[in-house]
């Protein structure tokens, strides 16, 4: 039962957090505005936003114009659900959960901007600091080493880099692996690391093959940085262990 309220409120927040990312990206004010459609622009009711039910009773059609609502909006909400779910399995039902379910959230709305503008906002890296800096103070078995190697190893690494070929991170990743380094610690930040580095190239192979790139595209790399790092908030509880 405590498994299906993790679930609704996973589902609940993921609509809410892309509602939001959604209305940043189109410079809609996203306190006060209701939600409405955006092709016909009726305003929704409440039995037209409940998140993944909603979706699978419309059978993807806005109820008053038919026009088609992507299969992604429904996934991403399945998605987030199932993301509180393993928080929960992972962490249990602790305030720790809350913070790394917090910060996931955080992650996937950064994610979302840095892949449609290039720039990860000041504004959610400042969100950030509250989960880690509640997870530093709640969970002290990471010593102050740890932390501080953790913050400076891939950031300190991505900052040279970046003295050395201009413009190769953009100041925002550099911020993102500081902060997140310092709530992971060395090892679980070099694996989030790593993972981007892997999932980024095999994404360049494809679009080189593809020919959809020349020499100078940039690509944004937030969200791969965001996958290593969600990955390894989860991989002390079972990956590693399976190593
Ligand atoms: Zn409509």
């Amino acid at each position: 039962m405590i498994y299906a309220y993790c679930f609704m409120i996973g589902a609940c927040s993921g609509s809410f957090v892309y509602a939001a990312t959604w209305r940043y990206l189109r410079k809609i004010d996203f306190v006060h505005g209701r939600s409405s459609c955006p092709i016909c622009h009726h305003k929704l009711a409440w039995y037209d936003l409940i998140p993944i039910i909603s979706w699978i009773w419309l059978r993807g059609k806005c109820r008053y114009c038919k026009t088609s609502i992507s299969i992604a909006y429904m996934l991403y909400e399945l998605g987030i659900a199932i993301a509180a779910l393993l928080c929960a399995f992972a962490y249990g039902i602790t305030i720790e959960a809350a913070c790394v379910f917090i910060m996931i959230l955080i992650l996937i709305s950064m994610a979302i901007i840095d892949r449609a503008t290039m720039v990860i906002p000041d504004g959610l890296q400042l969100l950030l600091i509250i989960p880690i800096g509640i997870l530093t103070l709640i969970s002290p078995e990471m010593s102050l080493t740890h932390h501080l190697l953790g913050a400076v190893s891939i950031s300190g690494f991505m900052a040279l880099m970046n003295r050395l070929v201009r413009d190769s991170f953009g100041g925002g990743d550099v911020k993102l692996m500081y902060l997140c380094g310092w709530a992971l610690g060395w090892r679980r930040i070099v694996l989030a690391a790593l993972i981007a580095v892997w999932t980024a190239g095999i994404y360049v192979i494809y679009l080189i093959w593809a020919k959809h790139v020349q020499r100078k595209t940039h690509i944004a790399f937030a969200p791969y940085l965001c996958a290593g790092i969600i990955f390894s908030l989860y991989a002390d509880h079972w990956f590693l262990l399976m190593l």
